[in-house]
């Protein structure tokens, strides 16, 4: 089965006004691939604005999984929709280190964006420890099992999932694309075991020291259907031929 290949941009909390349109004025969007650019929340409406007439997906970096209320702080499904937004990332490592989001937030979260009909990239990813200790699969696999319970499996061909080794993240050091084809397969699998259907049709994206060297090598696993990219997306250069790398 083919699947199209996506390749994200997660800009975390950089730039500015000014910086995020220069950045998108120099990127290069191509027809064989969903492409998918992910600002800090204050710089949506900008970010819209300079991708209007493009190809370009716009993604918010998490969500709120209320409605609208009394959560200070928080930014709602509605209010991205009102911008544009099209794809959430959910999960992120770093949400979940950081700001302690726990696999049932993320599951509600996740369930909250598939209702309002945006995409979520649900993040998943063992730690170093994980790895050595060999649970790497358990650990991503009960990450998305916590979703797939509370969404169900019939939904679950509309999440894209992203797998992100916490140890491969900023860090510099890629997962090899031996390491990341064996994990990704081993999340299809999982899914399989609920419906054959649906785990072929989900994307899987890795994450984690991507840039343009290694992004082709990456590609060309056939459980790897694109990558969610941090640091090398502020690069519209870079950025750029990871994108043509996945045609
Ligand atoms: C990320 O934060 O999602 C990520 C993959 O970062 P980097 O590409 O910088 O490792």
């Amino acid at each position: 089965m083919t699947r199209r290949k996506i390749v994200a941009g997660n800009w975390k909390m950089n730039g500015s006004s000014e910086s995020v349109v220069e950045l998108v004025k120099g990127l290069k969007s191509n027809d064989a691939v969903d492409v998918v650019i992910a600002p800090t929340f204050v710089y949506l409406p900008v970010v819209s604005d300079a991708l209007k007439g493009s190809e370009i997906k716009l993604a918010a970096q998490t969500v709120s999984e209320f409605a609208s209320g009394a959560y200070t702080g928080e930014v709602s499904l509605a209010m991205l929709k009102d911008f544009s937004v099209s794809h959430v990332i959910l999960g992120h490592s770093e949400r979940r280190s950081l700001f302690l989001e726990t696999d049932a937030q993320v599951a509600k979260k996740v369930l909250a964006t598939l209702e309002v009909g945006l995409t979520p990239i649900l993040c998943v990813g063992e730690t170093l420890e994980q790895r050595e200790a060999g649970t790497t699969l358990d650990v991503c696999n009960a990450q998305v099992d916590a979703v797939l319970e509370l969404v169900g499996v019939e939904m679950f061909d509309k999440v894209v999932i992203a797998y992100e080794p916490v140890w491969a993240i900023g860090t510099g050091k890629s997962a090899t694309s031996e390491q990341a084809q064996e994990v990704h397969k081993g999340i299809r699998d999982n899914i399989a075991e609920k419906s054959l259907e649906i785990a072929q049709k989900v994307a899987i994206l890795y994450g984690g020291s991507v840039k343009a060297s290694n992004s082709a090598e990456l590609f060309a696993q056939p459980d790897i259907d694109g990558a969610l990219v941090g640091g090398a997306s502020l690069d519209a250069k870079e950025f750029n031929s990871i994108i043509e790398s996945a045609k």
